[in-house]
């Protein structure tokens, strides 16, 4: 529940003191006390989490080019308004349209058993017949990559590699490589399709989609991720010394090439000195298709959204423009980000600083800072707020955002990048599994606080980033 009127009462008097000088390198008394009571207002809400129930509910799944992707536009467009942002608006651009068809899978020799597996992102289909043929098994990309084609020809070739688990998720940056370019890697040398262990460190019978590019002039094959199950299945079939075929069907994704329009959804916070200097924090609103997107990356909403409301509510208003951007298409390849930069180029240098969240759902414990060598003692002093939270400094300072964030991060914006503890993250990740209840509602209380106080710290603040 919000309580406005308590939190303006009790910061009222606290940001009538805040005065223009920069903020060098230790925060005033003045500025701790609104961090804190920022803090404080959050840790006692539950704003994020009612706009992710909100976003899950009433709009659900929101893959590029479905009706749920046009009515979360409308719904980000609507919650922004309600939530006090003084501006909002969409950026539409296009990107190309993917259907997710109708998948069949199973081992069809030695032994036969039907396979729980999802379509990769961009993958076509199978032009109404099955696709059968003799597995061959890599443990890795590499693997694939090194392999002679004639041993590949005419087979469906099997990336076997399994995600590890770990708390900042690097698990995930080894075994992706295979999903985008596993495809064509195999095509190459004559696959007729691809399949491969899903991206994630769950046990479930259910599979991880996610995209995956076909490189130009190459041939197109299909593309699939099983389940973590199943393709430990499939490879006990391969120790058995018997020739192991594998069969899929997948129906029509959709004509090719199409267009579809798409939205970045931008909300303002306006400045009350410099307003065209912004702050921005970013999430995505596109999401995959068999989950709801409550963690991918429907918290990421919530958050920045939150933090957004929370600093609409104060009497007196920080002097810097916050700015939350929603971003389109993130799942099929940052389009909305890149978008972004595009329409951007000229306000660039006014982006201040920004963080984005896309990252699950576990609670905060690193500040990585991306900023200038003298803005750095800034960071540091407001990273020690964040000490009480469970929150250390790293030791670099080279972030440039997370995910959509990095776009910006390459045009000339410094980042922060808040990493929480990604150790589950993968589990439900892309799948079926990624709904509401995945939500840690107290990480996310934690977590929407250290954002908002982040807002407060970088749009009050006059320090020059680059610097
Ligand atoms: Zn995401």
């Amino acid at each position: 529940m919000l309580k406005p009127f308590l939190f303006q009462s009790a910061l009222a008097g606290l940001l009538v003191l805040t005065t223009a000088t920069a903020w060098a390198n230790d925060l005033t008394p003045q500025t701790r006390e609104q961090l804190k009571a920022i803090k404080a207002h959050a840790l006692n809400d539950d704003l994020s989490y009612q706009i992710i129930e909100s976003l899950t509910t009433e709009v659900g799944p929101r893959m590029v080019g479905t009706p749920g992707e046009k009515a979360s536009v409308k719904w980000a467009m609507q919650k922004m308004k309600s939530l006090g942002f003084d501006k909002v608006w969409k950026e539409e651009s296009e990107a190309t349209l993917w259907q997710r068809g109708e998948l069949k899978a199973s081992i069809t020799q030695p032994y036969k058993q039907k396979i729980k597996a999802l379509a990769l992102g961009n993958s076509v289909g199978t032009n109404g017949k099955a696709v059968t043929a003799e597995v061959i098994e890599f443990e890795n990309l590499d693997a694939l990559k090194a392999a002679s084609a004639g041993d590949i020809k005419g087979k469906i070739a099997f990336v076997s590699y399994k995600m590890a688990r770990h708390r900042d998720g690097h698990g995930y940056g080894q075994a992706v490589g295979a999903r985008v370019v596993g495809a064509s890697e195999a095509a190459r040398k004559g696959a007729v399709a691809f399949v491969m262990r899903s991206v994630g460190t769950d046990t479930n019978r259910f599979a991880h989609t996610g995209v995956q590019i076909y490189q130009d002039g190459v041939d197109k094959i299909p593309a699939i991720a099983i389940s973590n199950p199943d393709a430990d299945l499939l490879a006990s079939m391969l120790t058995r010394n018997k020739p192991v075929t594998f069969s899929l069907t997948l129906s029509d994704t959709g004509t090719q090439n199409q267009t579809t329009t798409i939205a970045n959804v931008i909300g303002e916070v306006t400045g009350s000195k410099y307003p065209d200097q912004v702050v921005t924090l970013g999430a995505h609103l596109d999401s995959w298709d068999v989950g709801t997107g409550a963690v991918d990356d429907g918290i990421g909403v919530g958050i920045t959204l939150a933090a957004g409301h929370y600093l609409s509510e104060l009497e007196t208003r920080p002097e810097r423009t916050l700015r939350v951007i929603l971003f389109a298409a993130e799942e099929i390849g940052l389009h909305g980000a890149k978008d972004y930069v595009a329409k951007h180029q000229d306000e660039m240098d006014k982006h201040v600083i920004g963080a984005e969240w896309d990252f699950g759902n576990g609670k905060i414990y690193e500040l990585e800072p991306g900023v200038g060598q003298q803005s750095l003692a800034d960071i540091k002093a407001f990273a020690k707020m964040l000490v009480p939270m469970g929150v250390t400094l790293a030791n670099s300072n080279d972030a440039t955002g997370q995910s959509d964030m990095s776009e910006l991060g390459k045009a000339g914006q410094p980042a922060v990048n808040f990493n929480p503890d990604g150790s589950d993250y993968f589990d439900f990740h892309h799948t079926e599994n990624d709904t509401l209840d995945k939500v840690d509602r107290e990480a996310l209380k934690v977590n929407t606080a250290i954002y908002s106080m982040f807002a407060l710290f970088a749009t009050d603040s006059t320090t020059d980033f680059r610097q």
